[in-house]
């Protein structure tokens, strides 16, 4: 009865803008220093699918493939920092469309990594050797998509490729079974679509439901979604689908703003681009007026000496934000979440 309720508040306007205001100004996030141990590295900023959702349409961003020999050289650097929970996920791009996926993995498994965690749409997992895939080392593999059905394919992530994310499936969940694995597979639904409509797809309820564990799990349906800092709008999504409604996140100027967690964390876009936040960017990206860019880690020896260098900068930001300079980005963002932090 307690989580329906607190579900309800949560999922429903007006209550949810309501509470993530009040937990934004009152109750930040304790810190711990497990930011820092965590690190993000984009292998690729290409996709092969449109979400109606996602920024990714509006192309702000040049197509680029990591180059094996530069992520090598990032994995080595984090090592040497303490660095071992990795997120594979990219900022707007699809990780499997890197032909050295899984050797990527590895690499970082070599490296000590005891989590890595990867989002991806699922599609192109068959051309991969899954069973490699599942003893690689990665702990987390979050597959979005928006049903099991090839209609809402087309009209949620506008691509023709169910039939290949329904192979890619069929392949990572018979190998998971077999291979006894410990590998964990939610699937992340973006849709419009109730859980209920979910399970009742024909490939949900002939195939994947025999699966379905503790290790293998069918999250609740993501209806709500951010606006990319305002460049998404309702128009562009489908009834049953909502934009965000963007929360406050300070009584300043009576109040200093408590700092976004995800400025602790680094990220490294497939470019060799060094940024502070992971998670949202606008028009500016891939210039030099992206305000989150510390430096590209092709003007430096590692990862290591690109951080020691601009210490400053990365500071600056962190202080200019708990002053109530928050830029124009972070105004609109939802993902804001608060951190007790002095910088
Ligand atoms: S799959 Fe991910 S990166 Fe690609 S368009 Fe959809 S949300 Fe964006
Ligand atoms: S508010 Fe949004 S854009 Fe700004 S640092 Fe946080 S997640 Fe990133």
């Amino acid at each position: 009865m307690k989580n329906k309720i607190t579900d309800f508040l949560i999922y429903h306007q007006p209550y949810r803008v309501i509470l993530k205001s009040i937990r934004n100004i009152f109750f930040p996030l304790k810190y711990d220093n497990i930011n820092e141990k965590w690190i993000s590295i984009e292998v690729s900023s290409i996709c092969n699918a449109k979400c109606i959702f996602c920024n990714y349409k509006l192309g702000y961003r040049k197509g680029t493939l990591m180059d094996f020999s530069m992520y090598k050289n990032i994995i080595k650097s984090c090592q040497n920092m303490g660095i071992n929970k990795l997120g594979l996920t990219s900022m707007g791009g699809e990780f499997f469309l890197h032909t050295k996926a899984v050797p990527m993995i590895k690499e970082a498994q070599k490296a000590n990594f005891n989590k890595i965690e990867i989002h991806t749409n699922g599609i192109l997992l068959y051309k991969h050797n899954i069973k490699e895939l599942l003893t690689s080392g990665l702990t987390d593999l979050l597959i979005s998509f928006p049903g099991f059905e090839e209609s809402i394919f087309l009209e949620i992530y506008q691509t023709t490729r169910f039939n290949d994310f329904k192979k890619s499936i069929t392949q990572l969940l018979e190998n998971h079974k077999q291979l006894k694995s410990n590998v964990t597979i939610r699937f992340e639904p973006r849709t419009y679509l109730s859980k209920k409509q979910i399970k009742n797809s024909v490939f949900y309820k002939e195939f994947v439901l025999k699966y379905i564990s503790d290790k293998i799990i069918l999250s609740d349906p993501l209806k709500i979604f951010d606006s990319w800092s305002g460049e998404i709008k309702n128009k562009d999504l489908k009834k049953g689908m909502k934009l965000e409604i963007n929360p406050i996140k300070s009584l300043y100027p009576f109040k200093k703003v408590n700092l976004c967690y995800r400025l602790l964390t680094k990220a490294v876009k497939s470019n060799g681009e060094v940024r502070i936040c992971n998670c949202r960017y606008d028009s500016t990206i891939d210039t030099p007026s992206d305000i989150f860019c510390i430096g590209n880690i092709k003007d430096y020896k590692n990862l290591s000496n690109l951080i020691l260098k601009n210490q400053n900068k990365i500071k600056s930001l962190q202080i200019d934000f708990h002053n109530g300079n928050i830029p124009k980005l972070c105004k609109n963002c939802s993902f804001y979440v608060p951190v007790n932090y002095k910088p």
